[in-house]
């Protein structure tokens, strides 16, 4: 009988891991040998970043060029598998002035939740005298983090009041220098536990980083000069902002445009992108409206400028950066040296694929960009060997039909 209760997988070899696999789906030794094909990324490591690995996944490594960001010049990594988004940043960034960017610094916020404490309004004035105390507590469980310049450094208080009683929320406020930040606060928020629930006299529970990183964020700007992009142009890409910006569907994929791009460069350097989702969502909401994370404007001149801000807990250290060999050669290739660096890149990438998208959508629509690469993957879909994908997607192109059903008929009538 088909059972997913295989005990102990994890310590099974890879050879059994793939017997199990092989019955459960019924592969075949073709498929089973396309899950033994490795890249970069070998079993082994594979092996020692998740649990329970059967082989890896791979996705296109593109590269985004010409772009321009604080008066540096940039070859930018991008891993994802969606068609048109790497030729898009290209020439947003082409058409672009360059970007200017700025990250804050980076503090990420560990929050702990605090139940059962008698006075609760009370007991949140006593963390916060308790400052110094907490923040030298959580700072000796990371030295390393320390000598970097980073740690805790402010504990917030507040109260909750909720459908299960009142409830002590406490903010761990943590420099987190070049790391993402998460195993690093978590830790510090689980060190310092014990003494708030001292001071409480409540029961901590909640002991996790937010990725709502409010206090750590990224702004990036450009200007597209009237001349490049044409009056006409900018004024229907002002149209299409005052749309994302009024309506919330419109909102939503504005906002997933906007992370085709950061998304790529996140999973390039091996950081974690829903991570980075996550706190650009919630940050997109964060006055109670869900909006764009970028705005649109006029210059004195007339150039259109772009501008876009957005959380990015993304790091050098720690995670997967160091240990997947892409990502250590994907971030050699920035040739960035610090978190902030690399967030200024990511917000900057953001800007021009929304930036791309805008123009795209406002003038001859995204279809016509898309199709090329559409219609070859149409053309695979529908089994086109190598040497028949490049004629079997122009045909549909030329032909405006561009399906799977009559992809078929060509390769049929070719054969
Ligand atoms: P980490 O703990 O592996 O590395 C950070 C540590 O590296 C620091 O604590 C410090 O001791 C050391 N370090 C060395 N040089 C440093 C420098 N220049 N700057 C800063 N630190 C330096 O990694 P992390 O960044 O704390 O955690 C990231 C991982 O946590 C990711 O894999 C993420 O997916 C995962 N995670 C995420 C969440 C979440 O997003 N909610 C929750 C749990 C875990």
């Amino acid at each position: 009988m088909r059972t997913s209760h295989v005990s102990k997988f994890y310590k099974k070899t890879l050879q059994e891991r793939l017997a199990i696999l092989k019955e459960f789906a019924e592969l075949n030794d073709e498929e089973i040998s396309q899950l033994e094909k490795y890249g970069a990324l070998d079993f082994e490591m594979a092996d020692r970043m998740i649990e329970n690995v059967v082989g890896t996944f791979q996705l296109p490594l593109g590269l985004a060029t010409n772009f321009k960001i604080n008066r540096k010049e940039f070859l930018i990594p991008f891993a994802l598998e969606e068609p048109s988004v790497v030729a898009a940043a290209s020439n947003a960034a082409k058409l672009s002035e360059g970007f200017e960017a700025k990250a804050s610094e980076p503090i990420m916020i560990g929050q702990i939740q605090i139940v059962g404490s008698q006075n609760p309004e009370k007991t949140a004035e006593a963390i916060k005298e308790k400052e110094k105390e907490l923040t030298e507590k959580a700072n000796s469980v990371d030295s390393v983090l320390v000598k970097f310049g980073g740690g805790a450094k402010k504990v917030e208080a507040s109260v909750m009041e909720t459908s299960r009683g009142k409830m002590i929320k406490v903010h761990l406020l943590v420099d987190v220098r070049d790391a993402m930040g998460a195993n690093a606060v978590n830790t510090m928020c689980e060190r310092i536990s014990p003494e708030l629930e001292k001071i409480t006299g409540g029961e901590v529970r909640l002991r996790i980083i937010t990725n709502l990183a409010v206090y750590r964020t990224v702004k990036a700007t450009s200007v597209w000069k009237k001349e490049t992009l044409g009056e006409n142009a900018i004024e229907k890409i002002l149209d299409a902002y005052e749309f994302a910006a009024n309506d919330v569907y419109r909102a939503c994929t504005h906002n997933k445009g906007i992370m085709n791009g950061i998304d790529a460069v996140v999973v390039a350097t091996g950081n974690d992108f829903r991570a980075v989702e996550a706190g650009a969502h919630a940050f997109a909401s964060i006055t109670g409206k869900y909006l764009p994370l970028t705005k649109y404007y006029k210059n004195d001149s007339g150039d259109l400028v772009g501008e876009i801000e957005l959380p990015l807990a993304i790091g050098l250290v720690g995670g997967a950066t160091r240990t997947h060999p892409l990502a250590k050669i994907n971030i050699k290739l920035l040739g960035v040296k610090t978190a902030n660096e690399l967030s200024e890149i990511i917000a900057s990438v953001g800007l021009a694929q929304n930036f791309a998208a805008l123009r795209a959508l406002a003038t001859e629509g995204i279809q016509k960009g898309h199709m090329k690469l559409h219609a070859k993957n149409i053309a695979i879909q529908a089994g086109a060997k190598e040497n028949q994908i490049d004629s079997v997607a122009d045909q549909m192109s030329k032909e405006g039909n561009i399906s799977v059903t009559r992809a078929k008929e060509i390769i049929e009538g070719s054969k």
